[in-house]
């Protein structure tokens, strides 16, 4: 029984763990040199740095510990999950920095009225003598937050919130997918400030941190998952061009196009971006490629500085709308938020530049980047930067999905119709965070051996 992994984020890695660890044959196909996808750890000024997903939330919805913290344990590293010495982030709103305001979910408020200056809200959320949203309804997050907060909610708060996550602009995102906990209130509750408190009411109770990470970078999770993959056949370098019916299996082609080699496989996991994905089905089943491909991405750089020791203020980091006008979307301010993160002597901040639909700032080359990046963060901090000691800019080219209103149907109707033994997995489906891409992994995997089986 032989099933082929293609794709070795950390979606692609959670799906071969949960195969060795039932006893299957694995063969795990990477086209890059590298395992980890989105999880990558190097060293910069002395010491680890992550130039990609930094964090993963400890719980679930439920409350339960989430799928990361989970796989973390697992392969024996729950001594070393480590959080936040700092929580608090802040808003650069009209050329200041002010708190986040508290009481709001994904920046959409419970209160408006608490919104402390950061955003006038218009009063339009009114008994709409209905649920806002029917059964099976989705909507831009955008367009709901407009229609009854009005537009500086949304630009102000919901935006770089969501932007922060998804590189991606409110008026694009699909409530269900992005927040459906809001999503399942607003089907229930009559105004938007009645479905947020109802969502923050339904959240279970835990005053603990929300967000942790591994000491050492996230890319030590992918390194000790690969350690346990016993017996698993690992190929790095190796594109998968094509995936077509033999027998009662698949054959998988992989590598270039003129020496290529093939694998017969009895099932096979999909875990790459859309785009590669939607190609695979071709010759598998094209109406679920043709659902899948339609998915876009935004593509963003993060310029990370080592900057000779500088006071910063004391926060986890900031958000800058982009109705502000800078090129810089957020920044975290890594040692301030993660004390393992500290070196004598350096001072470490993580700029990101890049939205969805506005990507012309990527053009520029890396010191290009590097000098945006230094130019924002000292406007909005109000003192220049010092010249780095370090940088590095990490390009991630078409790397976040943008899940538009529909994405839920639309992802359970590309899978509806797979055969029992092709199962999708990763973050164009199921939810771009760490903890569900680890989820998606292992329920492809689950899905493939049931399929097997029957
Ligand atoms: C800049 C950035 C910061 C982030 N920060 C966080 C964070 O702090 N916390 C968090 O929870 N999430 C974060 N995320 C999101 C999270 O990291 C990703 O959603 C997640 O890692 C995606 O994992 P994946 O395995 O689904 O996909 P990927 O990591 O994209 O892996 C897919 C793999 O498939 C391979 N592949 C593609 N085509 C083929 C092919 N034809 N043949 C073989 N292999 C192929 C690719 O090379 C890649 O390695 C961040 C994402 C980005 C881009």
């Amino acid at each position: 029984m032989r099933i082929v992994v293609v794709g070795g984020g950390i979606s692609g890695l959670a799906a071969a763990y949960r195969l060795v660890e039932q006893g299957a044959e694995v063969v795990l196909v990477e086209q890059s040199g590298r395992l980890g996808g989105k999880l990558h750890t190097v060293e910069l000024a002395g010491g680890p740095v992550d130039l990609g997903a930094e964090a993963f939330a400890l719980r679930d919805p439920a409350g339960r510990p989430s799928a990361a913290v989970e796989l973390a344990g697992a392969v024996g590293l729950a001594d070393e999950v480590v959080y936040p010495a700092i929580g608090r982030a802040a808003l650069a709103v009209g050329g200041r920095l002010r708190p986040m305001p508290a009481g709001t979910l994904m920046g959409v408020p419970g209160d408006p009225a608490a919104l402390d200056g950061v955003a006038a809200v218009a009063d339009r959320d009114r008994d709409a003598g209905r649920p806002l949203l029917g059964p099976d309804e989705d909507v831009a997050v955008g367009a709901l937050v407009r229609a009854r907060f009005g537009d500086e909610v949304a630009d102000r708060l919901v935006d770089p919130m969501l932007g922060g996550v998804y590189a991606g602009r409110a008026d694009g995102l699909s409530l269900a997918t992005t927040m459906p906990g809001l999503a399942a209130t607003c089907r229930r509750e009559h105004t938007l400030t009645g479905a947020v408190r109802a969502a923050l009411a339904d959240r279970p109770a835990n005053s603990g941190p929300i967000f942790g990470t591994i000491l050492g970078g996230v890319g030590r999770l992918v390194a000790r998952v690969v350690d346990r993959l016993d017996g698993a056949d690992i190929r790095l370098g190796l594109p998968v061009r094509a995936i077509t019916p033999a027998g009662t299996g698949w054959r998988v082609t992989v590598g270039s196009t003129r020496e290529p080699e093939t694998i017969d496989a009895d099932a096979v996991i999909l875990a790459t971006p859309a785009a590669p994905a939607a190609r695979l089905l071709g010759e598998i089943e094209s109406g679920a490629g043709a659902r899948v491909g339609v998915l876009d991405y935004a593509s963003v750089a993060l310029v990370t500085l080592a900057l000779p020791e500088f006071e910063l203020p004391q926060l986890s980091g900031l958000l800058v709308p982009a109705s502000e006008g800078y090129a810089i979307k957020a920044a975290t301010f890594f040692d301030r938020k993660w004390a393992h993160l500290g070196r004598p002597g350096v001072t470490l901040v993580r700029t990101s530049l890049g939205r969805y639909g506005d990507e012309r700032v990527l053009q520029r080359d890396d010191d290009g980047l590097i000098g945006l990046a230094r130019a924002d963060l000292g406007a909005l901090l109000g003192r220049p930067l010092p010249e780095p000691i370090e940088a590095r800019v990490q390009r991630w080219g078409g790397a976040l999905p943008q899940y538009a209103p529909g994405h839920l149907d639309r992802v359970a109707a590309a899978r509806s119709v797979l055969p029992a033994t092709v199962a999708l997995a990763g973050a164009a489906y199921d939810g771009v965070g760490i903890p569900a891409c680890v989820r998606s992994g292992q329920t492809a995997a689950d899905r493939v051996l049931e399929g097997l089986k029957s």
